[in-house]
């Protein structure tokens, strides 16, 4: 008994996904990652689906004209251009069963835009102000939308309910010492030790993955992915003197994602060219 819980732990820990004792697990498209894979897709795209529903409602939404235009055709040409890739590779199409949606979110001040699992799309007005042309916000929406291709929510779900598994073991050998520890740091730091510690640097893996799928995704869209490194400059720009060290942060810092882009441009415009369909 001691023994197998105790692998158990282990292989949590070391974040083996696909072991034996884990049987779920999948891969991420183009990537080839392993990731594991315990929640089920149709589930979190339902739920992704109804708090997309009750978000439009709730937003101050733009509805027409010409900005709101442009993500939706840069958006259109994203979800032809990665099904078309998938169908011509003979790989399964991970966007199957998405319902793709768009909506621009009238909101200056956030310099933001996100995709939720399935497909559901927000573009902030505040982020238009930094992408300035079509070519670099089709970077920002790559990189959204690569995050849903690749399943992200998913695989973080997965490891969230993994996570609370291992230590509810851990705590059985320690006699309580990893709750009554992360209780004292969280008092002491307003942070939960296990969120800096297993959560982030995995996240970041996300992040970079992303990165460079979405590269290939505004690539086979027939964008010009050169803008990537000038957007990332802007971001930079914009956030001076207040960025937060990679450390705390999910996101790479914006010199660890320039250096990683222009890496991989040329390789990308190589591989990856337009698509055609
Ligand atoms: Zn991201």
């Amino acid at each position: 008994m001691y023994n197998i819980n105790r692998r158990k732990f282990l292989g949590l820990f070391g974040c083996s996904c696909c072991s034996i004792i884990l049987p779920s697990c999948s891969t991420v498209p183009i990537t080839d990652r392993k990731q594991l894979s315990i929640v089920s897709e149709a589930r979190v795209n339902r739920q992704a689906a109804a708090a997309y529903e009750s978000f439009r409602n709730k937003s101050k939404l733009i509805t027409s004209g010409a900005q709101l235009k442009e993500i939706r055709e840069i958006g259109k040409k994203m979800e032809i251009a990665v099904s078309a890739f998938f169908d011509k590779s003979g790989q399964e199409d991970p966007t199957k069963n998405f319902t793709w949606d768009y909506v621009l979110v009238n909101n200056d001040k956030m310099i933001n835009a996100w995709c939720m699992p399935g497909g559901k799309i927000a573009v902030y007005t505040g982020l238009l102000k930094i992408t300035k042309n079509i070519d670099a916000l089709s970077i920002v929406m790559g990189h959204e939308i690569a995050h849903a291709v690749a399943r992200h929510s998913l695989e973080r779900m997965s490891h969230a309910m993994t996570i609370n598994l291992s230590t509810t073991i851990a705590d059985i050998f320690l006699g309580g010492a990893i709750n009554r520890t992360r209780n004292t740091v969280g008092q002491n730091t307003g942070m939960d030790i296990f969120q800096l510690g297993i959560m982030n640097p995995f996240g970041r893996k996300q992040e970079s993955e992303a990165d460079y799928l979405g590269l290939i995704f505004s690539s086979l869209s027939g964008y010009n992915i050169k803008e990537s490194v000038k957007l990332w400059e802007r971001m930079a720009a914009k956030k001076k003197g207040k960025e937060t060290p990679v450390f705390l942060s999910t996101h790479p810092s914006s010199q660890k994602r320039i250096e990683n882009l222009s890496n991989w441009i040329n390789e990308v415009i190589i591989k990856y060219p337009p698509i055609k369909v």
